[in-house]
């Protein structure tokens, strides 16, 4: 609803209503904004997709929200259609980054500019601004978690009292989605001094990028890569640490552990990161199964894609804070990015409830 605050004047004898809500932007009344979100498999879409919506019609404007369950020929479609429908802007999610040069190139013709949300949309002129959170930071803060779970670090950074080896396996991120490289390279930088002086040991061998990533985020396919790292690499010895990027796959890869027997007193589970902070990871976390996940406010990033929106739909240029992190293939996407915070079961309170993210109730 509408806040209304009341202002007093100077002289104090005359009363003034004013709104505080996001005023409509003159102009903005009926233009339409395509927006297109990956999957509604995974929460944090739903809420970015919401988020960025209501956002959106609060200035005025009219939304075509549309998710495409991680379907590359589906989102193809249904940017397609937004142009069709005479959208002034596009807000894209992609599900593959390379996929949808030729849409964009209609987009461009058309003069419609183009919005990457979260993840890069690469080999294209034809993309105008990214808002992002700072990608590699999160796979430092992944692998930092990783390394704080198993007693290599402390949680402000400075070393700690366990000296290794341990046994760890690492996940990465689907390799069409741009993020997933900058997660892996964050952590993998974070991680290589203690795999270069034996501290870990990534028992499998399998470290290199295209052997340890999984193709759409799919939580069954992590689930399966781990039950067959624990076959073969695992017949006598323990994993101690899982590096995860995302909060579905490591709901997969604690999975895969269960059936192996981990997650009990004699056997505890290894340390498992995450991304996103979903409710079920969260609980997870609560209940000592995930150790932590890194935290990405959708709220703030929704508010900074419509504020980037809504300048540029008005002639104006929106703010960014990187010009050089986000080359494309073809050209440095101008970016705005955020700031991801590690949860952790001792801060989840502080972070997630205190800044009204989620209820207490929610996560019980
Ligand atoms: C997002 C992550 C998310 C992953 C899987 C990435 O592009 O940045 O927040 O965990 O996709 O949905």
């Amino acid at each position: 609803g509408l806040v209304l605050a009341l202002a007093v004047t100077a002289c104090g004898s005359t009363t003034k209503t004013v709104d505080k809500q996001a005023a409509q932007s003159p102009g903005a009344a009926g233009v339409l904004v395509g927006v297109t979100m990956p999957t509604k498999s995974s929460e944090r879409w739903i809420h970015d997709g919401n988020n960025v919506k209501s956002s959106l019609e609060k200035l005025g404007y009219q939304v075509d929200l549309q998710y495409a369950e991680n379907d590359i020929p589906t989102q193809v479609n249904q940017i397609e259609n937004q142009i069709t429908k005479g959208a002034k802007l596009l807000i894209v999610a992609s599900i593959d980054g390379t996929a949808i040069t030729t849409q964009l190139q209609q987009a461009a013709d058309a003069k419609i500019p183009v919005i990457a949300y979260d993840r890069l949309i690469r080999n294209t002129p034809n993309v105008d601004y990214y808002a992002t959170f700072d990608n590699y930071k999160v796979g430092v803060q992944q692998a930092t978690s990783l390394l704080v779970g198993l007693g290599l670090k402390k949680a402000d950074g400075s070393d700690g009292d366990a000296k290794g080896p341990f046994n760890i396996e690492v996940f990465a991120g689907s390799p069409d989605d741009n993020n997933a490289t900058f997660f892996y390279n964050g952590a993998m930088d974070t991680l290589k001094p203690y795999i270069d002086d034996g501290t870990l040991v990534v028992k499998s061998g399998e470290t290199d990028f295209k052997t340890v990533a999984i193709l759409r985020w799919d939580p069954a396919t992590a689930q399966k890569r781990m039950e067959d790292l624990i076959t073969k690499a695992y017949s006598d010895a323990e994993v101690d640490g899982v590096l995860s990027p995302y909060d579905g796959l490591s709901i997969g890869i604690l999975s895969a552990l269960k059936s192996s027997g981990y997650g009990t007193a004699d056997q505890p589970y290894p340390v498992v990161t995450g991304q996103d902070a979903e409710v079920a990871s969260v609980k997870s976390i609560i209940a000592d199964e995930q150790y932590a996940t890194v935290y990405k406010d959708t709220r703030k990033l929704a508010e900074v894609t419509v504020k980037m929106a809504d300048a540029v739909l008005k002639g104006g240029k929106p703010e960014v804070n990187n010009t050089t992190d986000y080359d494309n293939g073809v050209k440095v996407v101008p970016s705005y990015l955020l700031e991801p915070v590690v949860v952790y079961k001792d801060n989840y309170k502080q972070v997630l409830v205190d800044s009204g993210y989620y209820t207490e109730d929610q996560l019980k």
